[in-house]
């Protein structure tokens, strides 16, 4: 097996105490990751894409109606401003471009080796062996995960889902080749993602068959196009882009990110938002089938205003009686009835427990991420495992997610990666977070997740198997001041690099100051058996 003894192709050869930095994913974190390392003048790092294009999520969801319901001005790297939005909240095909222009424009592109899928790493010896589909063994010093959250589909568990006869796809996966005109279509789900496509193919298709599980709240968008004026305005005055970023960071994090995890008032005034936008849904019997029996936020809030009044068409059945199963001519619900179908549509989410598996890793120890997720994946501070050494994750287990930028998340995690790199090159060492760090994070954390609206009763993707909110259970500005510091270096175990990595000085010293060493307990006894 071919063992390529750099990570990246090109520069930064071992012995130039430069980190051979290996990302997984050049979706939206790991081009961002790319950047952060470009900027920091490090190029020697190569990203594993399994995919032939980047993009991650925006590649992978081509569905109708696709946009991102957080402000384009906010779903934005900060170093890299838009001024050509087309509307407040744009659609997927324009985001997967800025993405795609974001490479080219940084360099981040030549990085990426499409077509490589990660299969497996192991730490030994100080580095990562990372084994990939091709057959090759990468070799990196510093393993970083971007491999995003929702990406795996999760397709439904119901008897006679093989024996449709017409045409079934999940949402992640659409068949493009399928012509929805004048068909009878169904959607099974009603989420975020259901809620963009309705409104989309209502007006083409014969009959829309909404199955519904669970009502959901639905707060309005107030999406609007931005004029060739406008865009004229942000290119002139590019800091009209920075105060919309701040302005929607700041109404985020006051209403809806404060409104989950405890704000009552700002709950309340949630809940009217709702209420409000529900009211225009004239039928009281479909208004009473459309109202959840759950708080808002309780669920991802979906944002809409288009899903009313899509729902309220002639042609839109929404059917509440759940589904029995499935049968060559359609969905048979428990009343008996059959809805027959040319098309069905899996809108049912993904698995959000698997990060970056398949994949499997291996760390210090023999210690594997299955023996480590055995419970469910914990992280600390979202972005590291223990006893797994130099390795870090973007958008990792309780990141604050739900109702926010995933972008503003992933540079603020960005940044202290780049701050623990900046350790791992001068001091030459091994970190992990500990074990004892993480216990106390994640006790705290349960502890606070009971105040979440995620735990008021109902089901949703934050919840882990025991019914525990996965996700940061504060507001996500806490997080900002949390991570903005950079590591806290007594939650880290750090060991010296072994003779022979790259990182280690000519002599082979490892560069840890004997002083520096008194917090890290079992780095210290590590440093001293070199
Ligand atoms: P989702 O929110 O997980 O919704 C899945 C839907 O499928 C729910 O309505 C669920 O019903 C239903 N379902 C699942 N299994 C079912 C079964 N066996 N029988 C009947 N119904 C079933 O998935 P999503 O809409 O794809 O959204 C996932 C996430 O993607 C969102 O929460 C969001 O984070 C992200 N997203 C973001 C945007 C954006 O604009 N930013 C857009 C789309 C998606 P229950 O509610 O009863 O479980």
């Amino acid at each position: 097996m071919p063992e390529s003894d750099h990570a990246a192709d090109g520069d930064g050869a071992p012995g130039k105490n430069t980190p051979r930095i290996v990302i997984i994913g050049s979706g939206m974190s790991g081009i961002l990751m790319g950047c952060s390392l470009l900027k920091a003048g490090i190029r020697s790092f190569t990203i594993l894409e399994k995919a032939s294009t980047l993009g991650g999520t925006w590649r992978e969801n081509t569905y109708p109606g696709i946009a991102c319901d957080v402000p384009s001005h906010n779903y934005s790297y900060t170093f890299e401003p838009n001024a050509d939005w087309s509307a407040r909240n744009a659609g997927g095909a324009e985001i997967q471009s800025y993405f795609e222009q974001t490479a080219d424009k940084y360099g981040v592109r030549e990085h990426i080796r499409f077509d490589t899928e990660v299969i497996r790493s192991e730490w030994s010896e100080g580095a990562w062996r990372i084994e990939t589909n091709d057959g090759e063994t990468r070799v990196a010093d510093i393993l970083v995960s971007a491999a995003g959250v929702l990406h795996h589909p999760q397709y439904p568990d119901i008897p006679g889902r093989e024996s449709f006869a017409g045409k079934l796809f999940h949402t992640a996966r659409w068949d493009h080749s399928v012509e929805m005109k004048g068909k009878r279509v169904g959607i099974i789900g009603t989420g975020s993602t259901s809620s963009q496509i309705i409104p989309a193919l209502i007006d083409s298709v014969e009959r829309f068959s909404v199955f519904q599980r669970t009502a959901q709240w639905i707060h309005p968008l107030h999406n609007k196009r931005y004029s060739d004026q406008t865009k004229r305005m942000f290119r002139r005055f590019p800091s009209l882009m920075r105060a919309l970023y701040n302005w929607y960071s700041f109404r985020q994090e006051e209403f809806f990110s404060k409104a989950v995890v405890g704000g009552k008032i700002r709950l309340a005034l949630l809940d009217r938002g709702c209420r409000r936008n529900l009211a225009q849904v004239k039928d009281p019997v479909l208004r009473r089938k459309l109202t959840p029996d759950y708080a808002p936020g309780c669920k991802r809030l979906i944002f809409s205003d288009t899903f009313y009044d899509a729902i309220q068409k002639p042609n839109a059945d929404l059917v509440t009686d759940a589904i029995d199963h499935i049968e060559p001519r359609g969905v048979v619900t428990r009343d008996g009835c059959l809805h027959e179908l040319d098309v069905l549509i899996l809108s049912t989410g993904f698995k959000a427990d698997r990060f970056m598996r398949p994949m499997e890793m291996v760390g210090e120890g023999g210690i594997t991420l299955s023996q480590a997720w055995g419970k469910g994946p914990r992280a600390y501070r979202s972005i590291g495992v223990p006893g797994m050494p130099n390795f870090f994750m973007l958008i990792g287990p309780h990141s604050p997610i739900g109702n926010l930028s995933l972008i503003t998340i992933a540079e603020k995690q960005a940044d202290y990666i780049m701050k623990c790199i900046d350790i791992i090159r001068r001091r030459k060492v091994a970190m992990a977070p500990t074990e004892q760090a993480v216990a106390a994070l994640l006790a705290d954390m349960k502890e606070a997740a009971k105040q979440t609206v995620w735990s008021s009763g109902c089901q949703s993707w934050y919840l882990d198997k025991d019914g525990v909110p996965g996700i940061y259970p504060w507001a996500s500005g806490r997080f900002f001041r949390e991570m903005k510091p950079g590591p806290n270096l007594g939650d880290f175990e750090l060991k010296a690099l072994p003779p022979g990595s790259p990182l280690r000085d000519a002599s082979g010293t490892p560069t840890i100051a004997p002083e520096s060493t008194e917090a890290f307990g079992v780095g210290k006894r590590a440093l001293e058996s070199h």
